[in-house]
């Protein structure tokens, strides 16, 4: 979305605020009779009354998931992505042996490697040119300016990558397959780090002090994260730049580099492999070229910054969105044509389905309900909500569309692309390569539940009104 038409949305939003003043009043009262000033505070926006078994889990969570990953990066670097293999080794040989023979080391290299492409995708999120796009209003009432140049930082890192190895032979492609085990040990070390900082940073130099979260344990606070969203100065935003960057523009350029392994391995590149990374370069460029749209999403409209996303976009998503790419290096698979335009088609009708969704969203929120959704002037219920300030705000929900048959239908078009990712691996290599979809369903279900709390403390009845006109959350007349 362009500036020009951000200001003018803002005039928009402000006319209908104008418009509504007569009512404004009555809204309070509607909005503070159902929910008290105190209840708001405490239902909007991430928990604050958190259970021990929450903070129990967070804490396993903390604990266990770089083992995880470790172990699937250990599957694949020495069982050829047999997910079995390792614990039988374990059980023949003994932990010891595994770790010592089989487990990941830390290289200068790596560490080189990985810190220079952090810096890197760090300057270009500084300095390249790009418009400014506007967040969704905080709990506190903040609606922070982000600068969305991420097509541009996505296109300059793969020219570079791409000139730099196959056209002027400085690196090998296959770089980042080469020094993957000392990237996973270097990364994961940020990830640590990351957390810890803005675990202190949120405590002696918060950049909105008012949109902090403590949840009194510190555990629960490490993992989720107290500040909504830290910054360096006023746009260096530590959620957008770690998800985007080291996180999504990794993620096609890691696919590529296991490509050119697989190349110097078989003397070709197969077909499976390309259409996978033909599908997640889909992916990757919609949310680059839709990056202002994300600036309204989950991730940075409601999640705070802590071990989940620091971590997360540091270590998991590079590591373990990856997988098939992983798998398709040591376990070839050559798709018969049939098969390969069937994964083709339900890759690309999961993908119109999750654009066409959240472009209906995002259409009606920026005309304001103004337009017309599968031809017919859309359906929304216009709603109030209250900032920590105290101030009442207007938004609206959509429901008719494919937000009529279910609240989250964009969800199916990501589960359904995100099984066709899974599909280019064949069937004859055991679960590995199936990791996503599974985690994919699991991580939407709970956001589907997370996002339900979130709404109903936000809009109060509106949302009971709302869930009452859609009442399936996933898929039509099953869930
Ligand atoms: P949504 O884009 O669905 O955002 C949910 C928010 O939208 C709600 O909190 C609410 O926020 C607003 N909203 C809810 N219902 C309506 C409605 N009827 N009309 C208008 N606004 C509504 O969810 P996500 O942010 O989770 O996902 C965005 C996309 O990203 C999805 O397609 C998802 O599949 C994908 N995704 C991918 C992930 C990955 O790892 N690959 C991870 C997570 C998501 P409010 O009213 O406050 O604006």
């Amino acid at each position: 979305m362009a500036l020009g038409a951000e200001g003018s949305l803002r005039q928009r939003a402000a006319d209908a605020t104008k418009r509504s003043a007569a009512t404004a009043k009555e809204a309070v009262a509607t909005a503070a009779g159902d929910r008290t000033g105190s209840q708001v505070g405490k239902t909007w926006g991430r928990a604050r009354d958190v259970s021990t078994l929450n903070v129990l889990i967070c804490g396993t969570i903390m604990l266990t998931c770089p083992l995880l990953v470790i172990y699937t990066w250990m599957s694949c670097s020495s069982f050829g992505c047999s997910l079995t293999a390792p614990v039988e080794k374990a059980l023949t040989k003994g932990v010891w042996t595994l770790v010592e023979e089989d487990f990941p080391t830390p290289t200068a290299d790596g560490f080189k490697l990985y810190f220079a492409w952090l810096g890197f995708q760090a300057l270009l999120y500084s300095y390249l040119p790009g418009k400014i796009g506007y967040g969704q209003m905080t709990p506190a009432g903040f609606t922070l300016p982000y600068t969305v140049n991420g097509l541009l930082a996505w296109t300059v890192t793969h020219a570079l990558f791409i000139g730099g190895s196959l056209g002027l032979g400085l690196f090998p492609a296959s770089i980042v397959h080469d020094n993957w085990g000392s990237l996973l040990v270097a990364s994961n070390v940020y990830g640590y780090f990351l957390t810890v900082f803005c675990y202190l940073k949120a405590h002696v130099a918060p950049t909105h002090a008012a949109d902090r979260k403590f949840s009194g344990s510190a555990i629960y606070d490490l993992y989720m994260g107290i500040e909504f969203n830290p910054r360096f100065g006023k746009y260096f935003d530590f959620k957008l730049f770690h998800n985007g960057r080291p996180g999504i523009v990794a993620w096609t350029l890691i696919n590529f580099s296991f490509a050119a392994a697989q190349y110097q391995r078989i003397g070709y590149v197969t077909n499976s492999m390309v259409l996978l990374n033909f599908l997640h370069a889909v992916y990757v460029l919609d949310f680059f070229v839709n990056e202002d749209w994300y600036l309204r999403t989950i991730d940075i409209a409601h999640d705070h910054f802590g071990f989940y996303l620091s971590w997360g976009d540091s270590v998991w998503l590079p590591f373990m969105y990856t997988l098939q790419s992983h798998f398709l290096v040591r376990n070839p698979v050559d798709m018969s044509w049939p098969y390969f335009s069937f994964v083709l088609a339900l890759g690309l009708a999961g993908y119109y389905i999750f654009r066409a969704v959240n472009h209906q969203k995002d259409i009606v929120r920026r005309t304001d309900g103004q337009c017309n959704i599968w031809g017919k002037p859309a359906k929304v219920i216009r709603t109030e909500f209250i900032t920590s300030d105290g101030k009442v705000h207007r938004s609206l929900l959509l429901c008719s569309g494919f937000w009529g048959l279910s609240r989250h239908f964009n969800y199916v078009g990501d589960l359904t692309i995100s099984l066709a990712m899974c599909l280019t691996c064949g069937f004859n290599g055991g679960a590995l390569p199936y990791f996503y979809i599974v985690y994919m369903t699991i991580l939407l279900l709970q956001r589907i539940s997370r996002d339900q709390e979130r709404c109903k403390g936000k809009y109060g009845k509106f949302w009971e009104q709302y869930s009452a006109a859609v009442p399936y959350k996933l898929i039509p007349y099953i869930y």
